[in-house]
């Protein structure tokens, strides 16, 4: 880490963190080192401690420390996903036998993740609604090795007390797992809440330019931090340098970006909370959102993702998607551009028919930092 240890605020680690000059060049920028190998003083003999780039690369590594810094962890680790961060640490801490609480409205490929793989090896998992810590309690078992979480949650932005999950968790001798995707560090600090991990799809808004895909992990604790980086390193889903380099360079704008999703999305839901075609908006910065008083104390900001829902069903929400032009149709989110998507038929498709169904009527928006009044014009247009 660096030399000169002056306290540090977030967008100085975010753009710093990791990313010392290049000492041979004198480069600001932390090079792609697009390489496989590095040679040896000797046998055995390593400069700066590069073997293979499978387990460890020096554009990752910088990332990886970045990581660590934002989220006030100890170990910062980077992967090709999300879902591969995810089945890195779920094939980490859970071993067959063990059992897992998972929230009622999980992103759809982790719930994948859970009900089509990880029970195939022996994992068992409950369904508890994250927003009731009695209901995570019941879902309890001595088997239980970790308590699972996102908040804001996707689509339906539900909000979970932290504090209280991590209580829980540690009390059944569990870790408490955090999905901070949606929030990113720069609006929520799960470790400083008790988190024991942290995971992100860096595609979303780490990353925040939707040209790469990339996961992380964050461990609270340096021994949980090694197992990982072992078990990053034995299964080998590992970040490639230049996509370490994009989501390292996403990151620099971080909190600008952030501030802006989260103002216009505040606008965004004004207007919609307004018209007469939607019955409901989902957005914990809504006084009336049954989170709002916890996102308030755990959220630096409430984020640029909204969910509402339209008069007139399935159809007529599948319509307003259709219409919407600056809004792209299209699946992911925390980009700059905005999106609009249908979670029924969409990104939630897969979990059509079980507990973790989204109302057919439902339509999500990830806000992007676009001007705001066009991005106004085009839902008015679209909600017709
Ligand atoms: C996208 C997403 C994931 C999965 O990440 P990938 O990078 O697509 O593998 C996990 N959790 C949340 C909340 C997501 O939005």
């Amino acid at each position: 880490m660096t030399e000169h240890q002056l306290p540090q605020g977030f967008e100085t680690l975010a753009i710093h963190a990791g990313q010392e000059a290049d000492p041979q060049t004198g480069a600001v920028v932390t090079p792609i080192y697009q390489v496989s190998t590095y040679k040896q003083d000797g046998v055995g003999g390593l400069r700066g401690g590069y073997e293979y780039s499978r387990s460890a690369n020096p554009t990752r590594t910088a990332l990886e420390e970045c990581l660590a810094a934002l989220e006030g962890g100890s170990r910062g680790l980077a992967f090709a996903s999300g879902l591969a961060a995810e089945d890195t640490l779920l094939r980490t801490v859970l071993k067959p036998g063990d059992h897992i609480v998972i929230p009622n409205d999980a992103y759809g490929g982790t719930f994948r993740l859970f009900a089509k793989v990880l029970t195939r090896w022996g994992v068992e998992f409950s369904v508890a609604n994250m927003q009731d810590l009695a209901d995570v309690r019941a879902q309890l078992r001595p088997a239980t090795r970790a308590v699972w979480v996102e908040t804001p949650s996707n689509p339906l932005l539900g909000i979970a007390d932290l504090t209280g999950l991590a209580e829980i968790a540690h009390g059944a001798g569990a870790i408490l797992v955090v999905d901070n995707t949606f929030a990113s560090p720069y609006l929520q600090q799960p470790i400083a809440l008790g988190a024991d991990v942290v995971v992100h799809s860096t595609t979303k808004y780490m990353g925040g330019h939707s040209d790469v895909v990339g996961g992380a992990l964050v461990a609270a604790e340096a021994g949980l931090g090694e197992e990982l980086a072992y078990h990053q390193n034995a299964m080998g889903a590992v970040s490639g340098p230049f996509d370490a380099w994009l989501v390292m360079r996403g990151i620099k704008t971080l909190g600008v970006r952030m501030d802006r999703h989260s103002s216009n999305a505040e606008k965004i839901v004004e207007l919609l909370s307004g018209h007469a075609k939607v019955t409901q908006v989902l957005y914990p910065g809504l006084p009336e959102h049954p989170g709002h008083d916890i996102a308030a104390k755990q959220m630096k900001a409430f984020g640029g993702m909204v969910s509402f829902r339209v008069a007139g069903g399935e159809q007529a929400a599948v319509e307003v998607c259709n219409r919407a032009r600056l809004f792209t149709l299209g699946e992911s989110l925390g980009g700059v551009e905005s999106l609009i998507e249908h979670p029924g038929r969409m990104t939630h498709a897969s979990v059509a028919g079980s507990a973790l169904e989204v109302p057919a009527d439902l339509v999500r928006v990830s806000v992007g930092i676009e001007s705001v009044d066009d991005l106004l014009a085009d839902l008015q247009q679209a909600l017709g």
